[in-house]
């Protein structure tokens, strides 16, 4: 049974959803109309489907609602604001905000694929203060997988109807071919593609890019396409934690900025590999930090 203090984390986390929800639409373009309120299609739509759509909160909050359902931007500063809202019927709404979204842009069709998390070591050099999965090599508790047990773990996988693997693991200083790091991780890629081709591989996080970079003295293009041209399909959007320095600098000062994780994502956008976008919320971050990015 929840308490109340359950109750309230997963309302933040649900207004979290719809702030970063409203703004990945602003971001990806998405949104597929920006037009006056008045004469919204999405808001027309809205309006006629839902005629209890405006709430009555706050004029507020009401007017910012409004407008998220009329297809318009939302500021930075409105988004604080909907952050903010701690009383039970102004979270209510902006809920239902986000289902009415979520419902214009994908109906109730719902999707899914079976997927394999292999974190192939937790062997890491860095130290980052929430992370209980880094060892450092010869600790208890460390281990490094070889090429039979990935291969035996996708192929488990594969039984159980995996059609995705996503691959992530520490930063390894050890791990490398000949002294260099890329051709380890595309020997991973390798070893996964070569037992099931037709597997789609998530893998590699920014993060990642910028070690194999860094150790290798190659540009994060390089890296990626490298990636890419060996069976990656997609980068798992992780290190994002909040794409504030102020609370990195805390939480993981060793990792990517955050111009260095947009600069890796970008990178990979541009040459064509998608990306996901994961955010680690609800720690030392403020309304202000978990609104920019
Ligand atoms: S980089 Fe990843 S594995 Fe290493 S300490 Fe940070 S969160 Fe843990």
């Amino acid at each position: 049974m929840l308490n109340i203090s359950n109750q309230y984390r997963i309302n933040r986390i649900a207004l979290l959803i719809f702030i970063k929800f409203y703004w990945n639409l602003k971001l990806s373009n998405v949104m597929l109309l920006k037009l006056s309120s008045a004469k919204s299609p999405i808001l027309m739509y809205f309006r006629k489907n839902n005629p209890s759509s405006f709430f009555n909160v706050t004029p507020t909050v009401d007017s910012i609602l409004d407008r998220a359902l009329s297809g318009a931007d939302i500021t930075e500063l409105e988004g604080i604001i909907l952050l903010q809202q701690t009383d039970g019927a102004a979270i209510a709404a902006i809920q239902t905000t986000a289902d009415r979204l979520r419902q214009f842009q994908a109906g109730e069709t719902v999707t899914f694929v079976i997927n394999r998390n292999i974190n192939f070591t937790n062997i890491c050099e860095q130290h980052c203060s929430f992370c209980a999965f880094r060892r450092d090599q010869g600790d208890d508790g460390a281990y490094w997988l070889d090429e039979p047990i990935i291969v035996e773990k996708t192929m488990d996988a594969v039984r159980q109807g995996a059609t995705e693997i996503c691959m992530q693991g520490g930063l390894n200083p050890h791990a490398t071919i000949g002294d260099r790091t890329l051709p380890y991780y595309l020997q991973l890629v390798s070893t996964i593609k070569t037992a099931h081709p037709e597997l789609h591989l998530h893998a590699f996080s920014p993060q990642e890019v910028q070690f194999i970079a860094r150790r290798d003295g190659v540009s994060y293009a390089e890296v990626i396409a490298a990636l890419q041209e060996a069976g990656v399909g997609s980068m798992p959007g992780t290190a994002a934690e909040v794409l504030d320095d102020e609370v990195r600098r805390i939480l993981c000062p060793e990792k990517t900025t955050s111009a260095e994780w947009i600069e890796i994502v970008g990178t990979a956008h541009r040459l064509g590999m998608p990306t996901t976008s994961t955010m680690l919320s609800g720690h030392i971050e403020t309304a202000e930090q978990q609104m920019r990015i």
